[in-house]
């Protein structure tokens, strides 16, 4: 083991988000347009450019990989990914992030490969409202695939739903009643401004408004203990209207509550940059250097280096216009949401 990713504002690194694709079979409004397109698949880091990576990330002291996109259940060697990093061992487990469309068909395969946690985004409990957010029809295969994870031995299942006003803001309660049967964990992620998305002050909506709407609703909301390695969401137990329920609420509250201080992340990239920040500009390529030819230890200073000049603080505040921030041309999905 080499010593631990430390950055340069004396933060630790031991959580890694690795995207393995651009691609997507979704167009959610706050993510891409319809129109978007994808790098030509020549640009995609290969199956063994990750485990390589990922080797050295792990070598680095990183406990937990995220593999995400794009929609990582579009790349056919998924299975295989996971099952390489399953091999390195991250002592925090190998999560995924998905839309849940296609998981169905891999989820077996998939818990076999080594994965142990499964995050399904979904923005609204019903079908127009599904339909109005991802701009397709695919609710009921989701709706299944969260069924189909919390049947199988996954650590718990974690719902990712973006709120936009005037979209999805009358699917909070929804949403929020899922976790009265399911062992779910539903969390309501603040909108982010993009290069790509039409972000607007007025469409946001903050935590504090999803709360006092819940509150309002009859809702009781009590914190639960915060795991630093599990990721940035406040978690609550919830008593409803009805009694108690069986899942959990979450808020991921980038804008109006930001946790930059703590944060023990980075992400790289389906294209193979190192990202310190999911605003920043200071991306080091692995990528290029290995495919002419990198040695270990120059893969290792590349790492390092991306560390050091991961930027202390995102820009994103309350109040903020779009037109305030350095945004770059990409968009979630191919930065690795
Ligand atoms: N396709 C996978 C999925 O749906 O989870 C993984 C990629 S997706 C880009 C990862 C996460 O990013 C999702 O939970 C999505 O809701 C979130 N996301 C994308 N664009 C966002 C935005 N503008 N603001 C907040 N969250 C966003």
């Amino acid at each position: 083991m080499r010593r631990s990713l430390i950055d340069g504002h004396g933060r630790r690194v031991t959580y890694v988000r690795i995207s393995v694709t651009d691609r997507c079979n979704l167009r959610c409004v706050y993510c891409m347009p319809e129109s978007q397109t994808f790098r030509p698949l020549p640009h995609l880091m290969t199956r063994e450019e990750i485990r390589r990576a990922a080797h050295l990330l792990a070598g680095f002291g990183v406990t937990k990989i995220r593999v995400t996109g794009g929609e990582p259940t579009t790349r056919p060697d998924l299975v295989g990914i996971v099952s390489d990093l399953s091999a390195i061992g991250f002592p925090s487990g190998i999560a995924l992030s998905t839309n849940g469309v296609l998981f169905p068909r891999m989820a077996h395969d998939l818990l076999a490969a080594g994965l142990t946690k499964v995050n399904v985004s979904l923005d609204a409990a019903e079908a127009e409202h599904f339909r109005k957010m991802t701009r397709r029809d695919h609710l009921k295969p989701v709706l299944d695939s969260i069924d189909l994870a919390l049947s199988l031995p996954f650590d718990k299942v974690k719902i990712n739903a973006v709120v936009i006003r005037g979209f999805n803001d009358d699917q909070i309660l929804p949403l929020a009643a899922m976790t009265r049967e399911k062992n779910l964990g539903v969390r309501f992620i603040e909108f982010m401004p993009f290069g790509n998305n039409d972000w607007t002050d007025a469409d946001w909506i903050g935590w504090a408004e999803v709360r006092d709407r819940l509150t309002a609703a009859g809702y009781t909301l009590s914190p639960v203990e915060k795991d630093f390695v599990a990721g940035p969401a406040d978690e609550y137990r919830v008593t409803g209207p009805l009694g108690e329920h069986r899942g959990t609420i979450g808020f991921i509250t980038p804008i109006s509550d930001r946790f930059c201080d703590t944060c023990n992340r980075m992400r790289l990239t389906q294209d193979g940059f190192l990202k310190g920040c999911l605003f920043g500009h200071n991306d080091v390529d692995l990528l290029k250097p290995m495919r002419a030819g990198a040695t270990e230890e120059e893969l290792a200073a590349l790492i390092e280096h991306a560390a050091a000049v991961k930027e202390e603080r995102h820009p994103m505040f309350v109040g903020m216009q779009k037109n305030m921030l350095p945004l770059h041309a990409r968009n979630m999905s191919e930065i690795g949401g």
